[in-house]
């Protein structure tokens, strides 16, 4: 039985942390995409999912016996306001799987229908967002970034009503645990601390066993949240992902990149930039990411205070203390990171100054932050024999300044070195207007071919394709995309 291996953890929980709910019918459910790869590493059978009873599952039509859906309560802080019950108000937890290596994966459905928690939304997902969500987040799989994946795409043969009458669709996500920051601030803001110990000890179980061993365990597993989401950050930063809306509910326990919605991968490299078109005030910009990040883990070192501690003083010590580690996590990863995409092996003191002179400089000259990086990776220009493609004369003395820093470390073997950096530097990201277009394809003339020949091209980011210069080519001003909607 190919579903049989689907259980459901989450309604062990005391019945306060989700509401039952099924799934809303949908007229004329088609599979548009189906992650085969990933469905066979969750130990789930393709051709099943394919089949009419898989797809009626995907669909949210007919689930199979001993699958129940639910959707799990949250609070959290949008945009700084906070919200005391938000909750899946589009999306249900059909379950976990246990994929090929023993590890524990849920799969949700999203656009499956309201649910106690849609508030005034209509539970429904539109066929661009549900795209672009597929498109992204694999692609950040393929550059090693931690994500949810998409499992599955489906078209409801419904429309769904936003400013216009649009497809709707449902996504099909992979999540190693859909918590939030925001579960535990639902708790904490109810002071149901018997809740909050419940739901810590159930995520220690599930993503961070580890720390159940430790003297303070809910100390540790604050310390491990942070590690996860700062490290997480920094691999957004390296890579030029703007997420657009890191509101306390959107940001995962586990550390994985979650909730795809006006997201998106900067062309010309500014630190201010900003995609979501909700986001008027820029506090979601790309230079921003790790401070609110951090505010955001703030929120959770709050919502855990009851636990962290028997004297509320010795509680606030191991928050800041725990918080404090965010810095120096980040800017490891960020450091280390840098380094591996300039080609450096060891650390110098003057590297950060390197870096940040490169950044000015690629802010100042608006160079495309994914071809300045690819560009340099090429072992003629880490000799200095030939200059890199695209770069103005004012890159001049920086690139002396690196070439001699490169110098400095000896080993002549440059083929050696570009090639790694090409394996930490794509050539292929889901630049906006590219997904844009694919959207516009499949939404106005149901035409699909971008969308596979997208997916099919962000597998392998870092390997350059014959015939693809169009996906590695920064936008020309009239086809740049300055806002996203989700
Ligand atoms: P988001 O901005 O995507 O993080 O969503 C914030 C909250 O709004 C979450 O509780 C979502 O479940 C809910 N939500 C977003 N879109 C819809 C919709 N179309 N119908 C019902 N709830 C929604
Ligand atoms: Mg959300
Ligand atoms: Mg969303």
């Amino acid at each position: 039985m190919p579903y049989s291996s689907i259980r459901q953890a989450y309604a062990t929980l005391p019945s306060r942390f989700y509401a039952r709910v099924e799934a809303m019918p949908v007229a004329a459910p088609h599979l548009i995409a189906l992650n085969r790869p990933l469905a066979a590493a969750l130990g789930l059978d393709a051709a099943w999912l394919a089949g009419p009873q898989g797809l009626a599952m995907l669909a949210g039509n007919q689930m199979p016996p001993g699958v129940a859906p639910l959707a799990t309560v949250y609070a959290g802080h949008q945009f700084g306001h906070f919200s005391p019950r938000l909750g899946d108000g589009r999306a249900l937890l059909l379950g976990d799987v246990q994929d090929q290596q023993g590890h524990v994966r849920e799969i949700q459905l999203k656009g499956s229908g309201p649910t106690p928690f849609a508030r005034r939304g209509d539970g429904r997902a539109a066929l661009g967002p549900v795209l672009r969500e597929y498109l992204l987040s694999e692609s950040m799989a393929a550059l090693g970034i931690p994500t949810t994946r998409a499992l599955a795409a489906v078209q409801t043969g419904e429309r769904v009503y936003r400013e216009t009458p649009l497809p709707g669709a449902i996504m099909v996500r992979v999540a190693r645990s859909h918590i939030r920051v925001g579960t535990f601030q639902f708790f904490a803001a109810t002071q149901d601390v018997a809740g909050l110990r419940v739901l810590a000890d159930f995520a220690i179980a599930r993503l961070y066993p580890h720390v159940a061993q430790d003297t303070q365990p809910y100390a540790a597993f604050l310390q491990a949240v942070v590690a996860a989401q700062a490290e997480l950050v920094a691999r957004w930063m390296l890579v030029g992902f703007i997420h657009g809306v890191m509101n306390t509910d959107n940001m995962a326990i586990s550390g994985e990149t979650i909730d795809y919605g006006p997201c998106a991968f900067m062309d010309a490299y500014h630190p201010a930039t900003v995609f979501s078109f909700i986001d008027e005030r820029g506090r979601y910009a790309y230079t921003n990411q790790p401070t609110i990040a951090l505010w955001n883990l703030t929120r959770l070192a709050e919502a855990l205070l009851p636990l962290l501690a028997e004297d509320e003083e010795a509680a606030l010590r191991n928050a800041q203390q725990a918080l404090a580690g965010f810095n120096a996590r980040f800017h490891a990863v960020y450091f280390a990171g840098m380094r591996a995409k300039l080609g450096l092996v060891g650390e110098q003191e003057t590297d950060e100054t390197l870096f940040q002179t490169l950044l000015d400089l690629m802010t100042q000259e608006k160079a495309d932050m994914t071809n300045t990086f690819r560009g340099l990776s090429q072992a003629r220009v880490l000799q200095g024999a030939e200059a890199p493609t695209g770069l103005p004369e004012s890159f001049g003395p920086w690139l002396t300044r690196w070439r001699t820093r490169l110098m400095q470390e000896g080993g002549e073997d440059w083929a050696a070195r570009a090639q790694a950096m090409r394996q930490v530097n794509p050539c292929y990201i889901p630049r906006n207007h590219k997904v844009e277009a694919m959207i516009r394809a499949a939404v106005e003339q149901q035409d699909y071919t971008r969308f596979h020949e997208m997916l099919h091209l962000l597998a392998t980011p870092y390997v350059e394709q014959p015939g693809m210069a169009q996906y590695a080519t920064p936008p020309s001003p009239e086809e740049q995309v300055r806002y996203t909607f989700c």
